[in-house]
C-alpha cells in the first residue's frame, strides 16, 4: 500500500469510529419501503485514487439506491447531446428550496432553477427523451454508468422504480406544470417513468467512487469527457448538488458533490480522488446525515477542498 493510501485509511476508520458515538444517524427516506426499511446506522465509504488504488471502508460491497446520484450521469449525457441548448429549458442557479418545491418552479416561471432539483432533472431526462422510447434512454443511461464505473454488473431495481411511479405524486405534479409550460416537450408519464429507473439505479460505494473518477478527472478513469463538461458539470454539483445544503457543504468541505435520498454521497475532488460515501440516514433536508461529516472528516484531513493549497 502507498503511503497515502494508508494516510487515508487511517483517517477514515477514525472519522467512522467517531462517527459511531454520534447518537443521531438521521432518517432513511420513508417514501417508499425499501428505502424505509434500509437500517440507518450503516456506512461506507470508498476513495478512487489517481493510479486507481481504491480504499474502501465499512460496507463498500453493499448495492443501495443512487437516486438523485443519478441526475450527474443523466445532466453528462444531455450536455453531451445538446451542449448549450439544455440551458434553454434548465438553469444554473442554486435554489435555495427544497429539491421538489413546486413553489420554486412558480417563482421561476416555470423554467427550473437547475439539472439537480427535481423539476431540473425531469426537464433534462425529458430531453434525453426526446425521439427515443424510454428503453433506449434507460439503456443509454445504464451502459454509461457501467462504462464509467468499468462494471457489467450494474442494473436498476424495478420494485423500486414501481414503488416511485404508485407514490410519486409530487413528481407527477412538477412533470404536467413542465409539460404545461412547454419544459417538457415529451408525454410527463413516459417521462417520469423514465427519471423513477434511472433513479432506481443500484450501486455500491466501490463502483460509484470508480464511476466518479471521471468527473474528478482521475487518470484511471474507464472514461473521459471533455474537460469543459466535466468543469461545468463540478460546478454545478458544487452550487447545487446538495440543495438548499449547498452552500453550507461548500462553506464547511470545499468540494463538488452529489447527495440522493438513498443515502449516498459522490464527491468530487478534482485530479486528486473521487469519493462515494453511503450513509442511509439523511438529515431534514433529505441529505444523507453522517456521510456529510465524514465527507468533512476527510476533505480537512487530506487538505482536499478546491480552495486549498495543493
Ligand atoms: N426519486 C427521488 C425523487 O424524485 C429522488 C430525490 C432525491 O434523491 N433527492 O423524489
Amino acid at each position: 500500500m502507498t503511503e497515502l493510501s494508508t494516510r487515508l485509511h487511517h483517517i477514515i476508520d477514525e472519522a467512522l469510529l467517531d462517527a459511531s458515538e454520534i447518537e443521531d444517524w438521521g432518517r432513511s427516506a420513508d417514501y417508499i419501503p425499501p428505502l424505509a426499511q434500509v437500517d440507518p446506522r450503516q456506512a461506507a465509504v470508498s476513495v478512487c485514487l489517481p493510479d486507481g488504488t481504491m480504499v474502501n471502508a465499512g460496507e463498500s460491497r453493499k448495492a443501495f439506491s443512487i437516486q438523485s446520484i443519478s441526475k450527474v450521469f443523466s445532466l453528462a449525457l444531455a450536455m453531451g447531446r445538446y451542449g448549450d441548448l439544455l440551458w434553454q429549458i434548465v438553469g444554473r442557479e442554486p435554489s435555495g428550496t427544497h429539491f421538489a418545491s413546486l413553489a420554486a418552479l412558480e417563482a421561476n416561471e416555470g423554467r427550473p432553477r437547475n439539472p439537480f432539483e427535481n423539476a431540473g432533472a425531469i426537464a433534462t431526462t425529458g430531453a434525453l427523451l426526446k425521439g427515443y422510447e424510454p428503453r433506449e434512454t434507460l439503456s443509454e443511461l445504464v451502459r454509461f454508468v457501467r462504462d464509467m464505473a468499468g462494471d457489467e454488473s450494474i442494473l436498476i431495481d424495478a420494485e423500486v422504480a414501481r414503488l416511485e411511479t404508485e407514490s410519486g405524486f409530487r413528481n407527477t405534479a412538477i412533470a404536467n406544470f413542465l409539460r404545461h409550460n412547454g419544459i417538457l416537450t415529451e408525454d410527463p408519464d413516459r417521462v417520469l417513468g423514465t427519471y423513477f429507473h434511472q433513479c432506481a439505479i443500484e450501486m455500491t460505494t466501490r463502483q460509484l467512487a470508480r464511476a466518479g473518477a471521471t468527473l474528478a478527472q482521475l487518470p484511471c478513469a474507464n472514461i473521459t469527457l471533455g474537460a469543459d463538461r466535466i468543469q461545468r458539470i463540478n460546478a454545478l454539483m458544487l452550487t447545487c448538488g446538495l440543495y438548499n445544503e449547498s452552500g453550507d457543504f461548500a462553506f464547511e468541505v470545499g468540494l463538488p458533490a452529489k447527495s440522493g435520498v438513498g443515502g449516498g454521497l459522490l464527491i468530487s475532488v478534482p485530479y486528486q480522488a473521487s469519493i462515494a460515501i453511503w450513509t442511509p440516514g439523511l438529515n431534514a433536508k433529505g441529505n444523507p446525515m453522517i456521510a456529510i461529516y465524514l465527507a468533512k472528516r476527510i476533505a480537512d484531513e487530506m487538505g482536499w477542498s478546491i480552495f486549498a493549497k495543493p
